[in-house]
C-alpha cells in the first residue's frame, strides 16, 4: 500500500520548485491508486496501455492519467479518449496518430516529446540534435488536435550525480530553446525516485515518482 506520509513529504518538497508530481502506479493495484486519489492526489503514470486501460475503467474519471511508456501507434486509440498527457512521443508517425485519434475523440491531446539524454543506448527518445527539425516538421504538419506541451527525458542509471546533473541540464537547455514563443510549451518532465532531487535542481517542473510512494516493484 502507498506510503502517504512519503507522498506528502514529496509534495511539499516540490512546492518550492513549482513542480508537479506524477505518481507512477505501474504494476500496482487499482486499490493503491484509489488510496492516493482519496488522499487528494490525482495525477498517475502508467507505462503499459493494457494496464492503463484496465485501471482507468475501475477508477473515477477525476484521475489525470499520464502515459509514460513507449506508445505503439496501433494502441493510441485505446487511450485517446481519456489520457491527460502522453510523455513519450518520439516520432512524427506517433504524433500524427495522436492527432488523428484526437480528431476521432474530439479532444486536443497534450503530449511531451521524449529526448534521449542518457549515455546508455536506448531505442526510445529523439537524439538531441534532431529535436529542432522534429519541432519544425510538427509545426508544418499543422496537427490541430495534438499539442506539444514540452519535453521528457531519463538520465543514465548511475550513481554518478555529476553525470545525471549534466544530462538533465542538457534537456533543460533544449527546453528553454524551444519554449520561447510558445505559450503552452511549459512542461519539463524529468526525474524519478532515484534522481528527482537532481532533476529539480536542474529545472524540472514535473517529476515521475513510483517506488518511493508505492514501494518496490
Ligand atoms: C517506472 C518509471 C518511473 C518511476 O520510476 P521509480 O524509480 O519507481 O520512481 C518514471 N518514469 C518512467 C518513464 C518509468 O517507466
Amino acid at each position: 500500500m502507498p506510503d502517504l506520509a512519503k507522498l506528502d513529504a514529496i509534495l511539499s518538497e516540490l512546492k518550492s520548485f513549482n513542480a508537479r508530481l506524477v505518481a507512477v502506479s505501474k504494476t500496482k493495484p487499482a486499490d493503491a491508486v484509489r488510496e492516493v486519489l482519496n488522499h487528494g492526489h490525482a495525477d498517475f503514470g502508467e507505462n503499459y496501455v493494457q494496464e492503463l486501460v484496465e485501471k482507468q475503467s475501475r477508477l473515477p474519471s477525476s484521475v489525470n492519467w499520464h502515459f509514460i511508456g513507449h506508445l505503439q501507434t496501433n494502441k493510441v486509440k485505446q487511450i485517446a479518449g481519456f489520457v491527460h498527457l502522453i510523455h513519450g512521443i518520439d516520432s512524427i508517425k506517433a504524433l500524427t496518430e495522436v492527432n488523428k485519434q484526437g480528431i476521432a475523440f474530439n479532444r486536443i491531446i497534450d503530449v511531451l516529446i521524449q529526448v534521449h539524454i542518457a549515455r546508455e543506448d536506448s531505442k526510445y527518445g529523439l537524439a538531441p540534435d534532431v529535436l529542432s527539425d522534429f519541432m519544425n516538421q510538427a509545426v508544418n504538419l499543422q496537427l490541430p488536435n495534438v499539442r506539444i506541451r514540452g519535453l521528457m527525458g531519463m538520465a543514465t542509471f548511475t550513481d554518478d550525480e555529476t553525470q545525471i546533473g549534466s544530462e538533465f541540464r542538457n534537456l533543460r537547455k533544449l527546453f528553454d530553446q524551444h519554449q520561447s514563443g510558445s505559450p503552452h510549451f511549459d512542461t519539463l518532465s524529468m526525474g524519478m525516485s532515484s534522481d528527482y532531487k537532481i532533476a529539480l535542481k536542474e529545472g524540472s517542473n514535473m517529476v515521475r515518482i513510483g517506488s518511493m510512494i508505492f514501494g518496490d516493484r
